[in-house]
């Protein structure tokens, strides 16, 4: 057996060094639940990164990947497949929208890209996108992304791409203009530390957007597949988006992005304007559906908003904790001291994995199939951590 150690030693000298060198290797795991290699165990607080949606070897999904290994592992986009086509069917009906189309892709980033690309369809360029904004790592996304640190060394990026104040409707009011081909914006900032806009933000974007014929492109990949209490986020401000883009928990731990565009931006792609080799791979869309089902008939997104009230009065409790933001299982821990990396790597050793995306923000992004008993463990050893720092 080997030791994180040896194994983070290896790292080391065989990986890039773009993540940061982790400190312990896992191993193998079950729900919410992983283990490393040295047999240690973990209560993850993270789902991958909001990507087990079911969390980690959950029995539907197990099934659906191996028996769509064993028929077909992939065929090329020159043909249909019943998996494709049923997951595509899905994912229209939680749009509402009999003229959605589908294009799958394998990741966030893809899926953004593919919404850039449909947007210069419309004749337009311009763009405008959020500060804070976190869209992806690939030439185009990264210059919808709105944090400089990320952008800086990679500079020129895309032009015609205008950053606005997140959750601010006078600024968007002044940049969206005939001109703007698209508007992207996450309905909750995960990667800037689960900022969430005021109530009718998002309803204003589209009030905006739509008066000048400019898409609103909806990012829906953190926020998306049940997470937030809903299937992609933004519901709750009873818009109609022109287009969604899905990645993290689509594929239920497998790699899976989707853009879906609505309306008459549907028709926008003809044959040739974009393309992906392995987008929509059948297994990947096997634990999609599986994963769906289970959302579906063990009502996940209900528990999702349950969980969500019980975390937020029992986590501030703690007065280290300024306020706990974030809806449904995607949940952003604000502390008062610039201190979430320190506390993170404490509720490691604690057998806690969770993350920080700022230095004040400790991000929660579990599984759905969180039970009760887990979530108690985790607000105990939370406690255990905050009180070091009140003294
Ligand atoms: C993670 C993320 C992305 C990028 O997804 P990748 O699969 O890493 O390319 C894009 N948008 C949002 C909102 C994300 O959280």
């Amino acid at each position: 057996m080997s030791t994180n150690k040896e194994v983070i030693s290896d790292w080391q000298l065989s990986l890039q060094n773009n993540y940061g060198t982790p400190t312990i290797a896992l191993s193998n795991g079950i729900g919410c639940e992983v283990w490393d290699v040295e047999g240690n165990r973990y209560l993850d607080l993270l789902s991958g990164i909001a990507t087990n949606i079911l969390g980690h070897a959950n029995p539907e999904i197990v099934r659906a990947i191996s028996e769509q290994s064993k028929a077909l592992s992939h065929v090329s986009n020159f043909y249909a497949h019943p998996n494709v086509v049923n997951l595509a069917k899905k994912l229209k009906t939680f749009t509402n929208d009999e003229s959605a189309r589908v294009f799958f892709a394998n990741s966030g980033a893809e899926a953004n890209e593919a919404a850039l690309k449909l947007s210069r369809l419309t004749g337009r360029k311009k763009v405008v996108a959020m500060k804070g904004g976190f869209h992806g790592r690939t030439m185009g996304a990264l210059s919808l992304t709105g944090q400089s640190a990320k952008q800086i060394p990679f500079k020129p990026l895309l032009s015609d791409i205008k950053m606005i104040a997140f959750n601010d409707l006078k600024e968007a009011r002044k940049a969206i203009t005939k001109k703007v081909a698209m508007v992207i914006v996450e309905p909750i900032q995960g990667e800037n530390g689960v900022v969430v806009p005021d109530a009718g933000y998002l309803s204003g974007l589209r009030e905006l957007t739509e008066k000048t014929g400019t898409l609103l492109v909806i990012d829906a990949v953190q926020t998306g597949m049940g997470r937030t209490g809903s299937w992609f986020g933004y519901e709750s401000e009873g818009i109609v988006p022109d287009v969604i883009t899905l990645a993290k928990g689509l594929g239920g731990g497998l790699p899976l992005g989707a853009m879906i565009a609505l309306g008459k931006s549907a028709s926008l792609f003809e044959p040739g304007s974009h393309g992906s080799t392995f987008g929509g791979n059948p297994i990947s869309c096997a634990a999609a559906l599986a994963a769906i089902r289970v959302i579906e008939t063990d009502n996940l997104q209900e528990k999702a908003r349950e969980i969500e009230l019980s975390l937020k009065l029992e986590l501030s409790k703690n007065p280290i904790v300024s306020t706990v933001r974030g809806k449904g299982l995607l949940i952003g821990v604000l502390l008062k001291k610039p201190i979430a990396r320190e506390f993170v790597g404490e509720l490691q050793s604690r057998g806690i994995l969770a993350n920080a995306p700022t230095q004040d923000v400790i991000r929660l992004a579990p599984a759905l199939v969180i039970s009760q008993e887990q979530i108690e463990e985790f607000i105990q050893k939370f406690k255990e951590v905050a009180v070091t720092y009140e003294r």
